[in-house]
């Protein structure tokens, strides 16, 4: 049994960063390499053509949101880009319990209220290289209408100013190749190397 799947030992691990700088891509390769899962949150967000229910989301009406968030059922929440997003808290538990570890892909917001509650977290900021390669990827995955793409390349910016102004990451890893990012973040897990 690998050293992050004995009993007790799970790690909560948070991916933020950016529209449009990997997140997913670089969430599928962790939950592959250490192994771990990865947290399913809700939204009330409506899914893209290429999304899976209960793979990518679970895609909840803005009241089945309220009520969940409302009986304690989520271990954070955030409104971004005009809709609601929120970690379940029964599978972060249910992960810890077991020894495993869980990913969580969630925003800024997200991030210090799990910093908060478990500040043994491990905390990642993805980076883009430059505006122009973000901008490419966002248009590439052509799921986004042209204002949708506005608004989260002007968010950018001021995104990156507020995490590290946050003091809630224990990294920023610039994802340029995705395989040194991933190994990056894998060293950093698995090395106990991370901040606090
Ligand atoms: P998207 O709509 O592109 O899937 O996600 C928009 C933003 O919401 C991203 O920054 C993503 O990381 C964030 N997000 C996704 N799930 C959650 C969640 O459960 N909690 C929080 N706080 N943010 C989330």
């Amino acid at each position: 049994m690998a050293g992050n799947e004995s009993p007790g030992k799970g790690n909560v691990v948070v991916i933020s960063g950016p529209s449009g700088v990997g997140k997913s891509t670089v969430c599928k390769r962790l939950c592959e390499r250490l192994p771990a899962r990865f947290s399913v949150s809700v939204t009330t967000r409506p899914p893209r053509p290429n999304e899976q229910s209960a793979r990518d989301y679970d895609f909840v009406s803005p009241e089945e949101f309220t009520r969940l968030r409302d009986s304690g059922g989520l271990l954070e929440w955030a409104q971004v880009y005009g809709h609601l997003y929120g970690t379940p808290l029964a599978e972060v538990e249910k992960a810890v319990r077991e020894g495993r570890t869980i990913i969580l892909e969630i925003d800024i917001q997200g991030c210090i209220q799990v910093r908060s509650k478990l500040p043994e977290a491990k905390t990642f900021f993805l980076m883009p290289p430059t505006p122009e390669e973000q901008r490419r990827r966002i248009e590439g995955r052509r799921t986004d209408d042209a204002e949708s793409i506005r608004r989260r390349l002007e968010k950018a910016d001021g995104e990156i100013r507020y995490a590290m102004e946050s003091g809630c990451y224990d990294a920023f890893i610039v994802n340029d190749d995705l395989d040194e990012a991933v190994n990056k973040i894998e060293a950093f897990i698995r090395q106990g190397g991370c901040a606090r």
